[in-house]
């Protein structure tokens, strides 16, 4: 049994270049998961945080780890580059990210999916959209249609 899933990849501390070659690096070896796809490596200014700019990447694996279990393993990840968490929104090594989970609906005191701001922000809704431009997001329909809300947000794609 395996479910597609997609993962938001996002990096501004450090080398985020290299944080977020990486961890793509580090979700092609999971176990329980087989990479399927990686947009291209996106450039953004800060929302609600400071610092540098954030790279950025969503990534398509299927998975046999349940939704739990899976954001564990993206924890677990993160741990591996060091990330601490002295405040929220505070620059990162890492931030990895369960956007979406099949078709889930999730609400428990761990993990919300659909991710809840995944709309509203164009440093994940545009590379979702690029691997998946038909893409419905559970309960609030077709990505697409938010897109035009983020088109403000600074967003290029990295050479
Ligand atoms: P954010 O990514 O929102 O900037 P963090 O990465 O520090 O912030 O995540 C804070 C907490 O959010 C995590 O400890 C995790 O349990 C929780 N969380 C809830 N839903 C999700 C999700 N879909 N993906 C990743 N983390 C989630
Ligand atoms: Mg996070």
């Amino acid at each position: 049994m395996s479910t597609t899933a997609y993962i938001g990849i996002g990096a501004n501390l450090g080398d985020a270049r290299a944080n977020v070659a990486d961890a793509i690096e580090r979700l092609r070896r999971l176990d329980g998961c087989a990479l399927q796809a990686v947009s291209r490596l996106y450039r953004t200014a800060p929302i609600d945080s400071s610092g540098d700019d954030y790279i950025n990447a969503v990534a398509r694996v299927a998975t046999a780890l349940d939704a739990e279990a899976l954001l564990q393993a993206l924890h677990g990840i993160e741990q591996a580059h060091g990330r601490e968490r002295p405040y929220r929104n505070a620059p990162r090594t890492l931030d990895l990210d369960l956007l979406l989970y099949g078709d889930a609906r999730i609400a428990s005191a761990t993990l919300t999916v659909p991710h809840p701001r995944l709309h509203q922000r164009a440093f994940v809704l545009v590379p979702l959209l690029e691997l998946a431009p038909a893409i419905a997001l559970p309960g609030l329909g077709p990505a697409r249609q938010f897109a035009a809300a983020v088109a403000d947000q600074d967003i290029s794609v990295l050479n």
